[in-house]
């Protein structure tokens, strides 16, 4: 069985103040235990420590980005052994908004998956249709492709979430409905069983994001497909325990 995976990605928010807050607020809620869902917040890179340091034991963190390879003359990056160092156990790799916004590639997404992979990350990875693509009927040959880069430089998807974030549904308020999210979560999972393994296929997790809130995850969370969410906008809200309860 596939343990739920609800993930928050708090993009580029916050600040010291507003992140002891939601720290508070998710420290003192009460969730289904950690067998049962498992809780991933993604802070900005400089809150990090602060967050790693108040957090409650039970939940984890992740990183938005890192750089592709070792670290170095790579002004402005954050290395993959440099969360390693501080005990940041998950990235979150090929978001949509880094995907169109610095032309992130396929094949650059999937060299960060396999680096970060290989220096002992857990990664959160990315991969989702536009609108044009959408109504072109285009979705499935878009999300295989970005799924097959990856799959040409992992060996070992033992440490990877697959989360499909249909661009059209981020921050739109536009959620994909149960049904959407299910047909594309399938042919994900058919694509990894006929591509990689068919025990690849039942035991990765697929997760969908896109718009979820407290009141739409519920009957998400039923298909027999998803396995939990990555949030963004609803996730920096209280509203985001009850994703998390989505789990049961
Ligand atoms: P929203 O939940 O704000 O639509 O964002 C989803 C997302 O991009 C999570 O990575």
């Amino acid at each position: 069985a596939r343990k739920f995976f609800v993930g928050g990605n708090w993009k580029c928010n916050g600040t010291t103040e507003e992140v002891k807050k939601l720290v508070t607020v998710l420290n003192e809620a009460e969730v289904p235990s950690e067998d049962v869902v498992e809780v991933v917040v993604s802070p900005p890179f400089v809150f990090l420590p602060l967050v790693k340091s108040l957090l409650r034991p039970d939940f984890q963190v992740a990183a938005q980005n890192c750089w592709v390879r070792k670290g170095g003359a790579f002004t402005g990056e954050v290395s993959a052994e440099m969360l390693v160092n501080l005990n940041v156990p998950w990235v979150i790799l090929g978001h949509s908004e880094r995907r169109a916004l610095l032309n992130e590639s396929n094949e650059f997404v999937a060299d960060k998956v396999s680096y970060a992979l290989s220096v002992g990350l857990k990664v959160i990875a990315c991969i989702g249709e536009t609108l044009e693509q959408r109504e072109s009927g285009d979705t499935v040959a878009v999300v295989a492709a970005q799924t097959k880069a990856i799959a040409e430089k992992v060996s070992n998807w033992t440490n990877v979430v697959l989360a499909y974030e249909p661009v059209w549904a981020i921050g739109t308020g536009k959620v994909a409905t149960p049904a959407q999210a299910q047909e594309v979560h399938f042919e994900l999972r058919k694509w990894l069983h006929d591509n990689v393994s068919a025990e690849v296929a039942a035991s990765t997790r697929i997760i969908y994001g896109g718009s979820v809130n407290g009141a739409n995850c519920k009957e998400l969370a039923s298909q027999p497909d998803v396995d939990g969410f990555l949030v963004g906008g609803a996730s920096l809200k209280p509203e985001f325990v009850d994703i998390i309860k989505s789990a049961t």
